[in-house]
């Protein structure tokens, strides 16, 4: 087959590390928009737009170290070397990719700077039609394709909501994906908006330097975690005037930054309508295990699910893709597929789940996991891993400050849901 990977992130280099495998010997090739492989990992101090006019795809941030140990980082058959530190910093993975490519000899499928502008379906044919620009000539060119994998991340395209007064606000309003460092925050008084781990880790950071931090939240329960003392909780913000937040609990504080940690939008700019994939209120649809376009089958959105142990995962459902491509494994009849999808978003509403949580696993992802194994007849991932990725992200709530640090035991009871909130 001939495949086109999309992305040289922690997924695409996944992805081309099995297609050139001796298995399939596909031919293969991967674009990447930026100049070096890492994705998210590659830190880059500029915000905005980069020299080609692109937006900056990086949400990374300076002194960023992984929320989860090495040992749930890695890939199934390539991990983090025992004896690093047990929370890598953001340097420490991007490393690891980089020795990863070299090792699967992967850098001669990579063609950086060149970003794809559109991808779609050729009627009658069977084939993909893939649109890419070699940035630094200003040169497009359209390749034929039987398969695409897409692995364009989905940690770039900033969530900013709808609040009454925003465009009033006399302040400065920032999102996550433009944080780099701490200094702008210079004894300003500042509402982190969301507690999801970006919010809770940067309201820490900030701490430092900020006058006062007010971490805005929806969560049913004030997070028991020990904050720093000028760092309060409250509410969600309902209303910005224009000095001041107001809180759904009808208080106000007059705040110098609004600072949103509320996440990220799914966004694929570059895949056409025809290609039969949609994001509606933040569900990818129609997909099959959250992974293979039900329309068009030849087509995989590699690494959607978040809450998960990335890198094995996005390993895992390459494999699974691969074999279904080859034909060692048959995809299910269309309504089939689509009836899965139906009855999962049925399960996940019925949990109370809005369609945002779609993508969601945290506690359900050794299911996740083993079901993917099982259908394709592969290697499964290792329950320890999920199961060491849950007490992490428990680790993570208990003792923001101090979670890196041995001194916890298993907890079991784990709630994603509440976190989701
Ligand atoms: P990305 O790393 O985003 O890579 C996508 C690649 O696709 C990029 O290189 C991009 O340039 C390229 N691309 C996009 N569009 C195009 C196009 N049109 N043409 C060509 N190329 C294109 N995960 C963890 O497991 N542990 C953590 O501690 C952790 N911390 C995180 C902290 C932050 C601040 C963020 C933002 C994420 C964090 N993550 C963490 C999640 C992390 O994103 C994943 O682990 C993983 O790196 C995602 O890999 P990816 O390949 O799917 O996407």
């Amino acid at each position: 087959m001939k495949i086109a990977v999309i992305g040289a992130g922690a997924a695409g280099l996944a992805a081309l590390r099995h297609c050139i495998s001796g298995t399939y010997g596909d031919q293969v090739v991967c674009y990447e928009k930026t100049d070096q492989i890492g994705g998210t990992w590659v830190y880059r101090e500029q915000t905005g737009f980069d020299r080609y006019g692109l937006p900056i795809h990086t949400s990374m941030y300076k002194s960023l170290r992984a929320n989860l140990p090495k040992e749930v980082m890695g890939y199934p058959d390539f991990q983090i070397p025992e004896g690093s530190v047990s929370y890598p910093t953001r340097t420490q993975i991007l490393d690891f990719l980089n020795i990863y490519c070299d090792h699967f000899k992967l850098r001669p499928y990579i063609r950086l700077l060149h970003h794809v502008e559109l991808v779609e379906p050729v009627a009658g044919d069977r084939k993909w039609s893939v649109k890419v620009k070699d940035l630094q000539n200003d040169a497009v060119a359209i390749e034929s394709f039987d398969a695409v994998m897409v692995c364009n991340g989905h940690y770039f395209e900033p969530m900013i909501p709808n609040i009454p007064g925003q465009n009033i606000f006399t302040g400065k309003q920032i999102h996550s994906h433009d944080y780099r460092v701490p200094d702008f925050f210079n004894g300003k008084k500042v509402v982190v908006m969301g507690a999801g781990p970006s919010g809770m880790d940067l309201a820490l950071e900030i701490s430092k330097n900020a006058n006062r931090v007010i971490l805005s939240h929806h969560l049913t329960e004030t997070i028991d975690t020990v904050f720093p003392e000028n760092v309060v909780q409250k509410d969600d913000v309902v209303e910005l005037t224009e000095r001041e937040a107001v809180f759904a609990d009808g208080t106000k504080e007059q705040v110098d930054v609004v600072f949103y940690c509320t996440g990220y939008k799914y966004s694929f700019p570059f895949l056409a309508e025809s290609c039969g994939v949609r994001v509606d209120s933040n569900m990818v649809t129609h997909l099959w295990k959250h992974l293979v376009s039900i329309e068009s089958p030849t087509l995989a959105l590699i690494g959607l699910p978040f809450y998960v142990c990335a890198f094995s995962m996005f390993d895992l459902q390459v494999r699974f893709v691969l074999r279904h491509w080859h034909g060692e494994r048959q995809f299910p009849a269309q309504a089939d597929m689509l009836r899965s999808e139906a009855e999962e978003a049925a399960r996940r509403a019925e949990r109370g789940l809005q369609k945002r949580h779609f993508h969601m696993m945290g506690p359900e992802q050794e299911h996740y996991y083993s079901d993917l194994a099982n259908v394709a007849g592969i290697m499964p991932l290792l329950p320890v891993l999920s199961k060491l990725h849950n007490e992490s992200s428990m680790r993570f709530l208990k003792d923001l400050v101090h979670f890196r640090e041995d001194r916890y035991k298993i907890i079991d009871d784990y709630n994603f849901v509440q976190l989701s909130r």
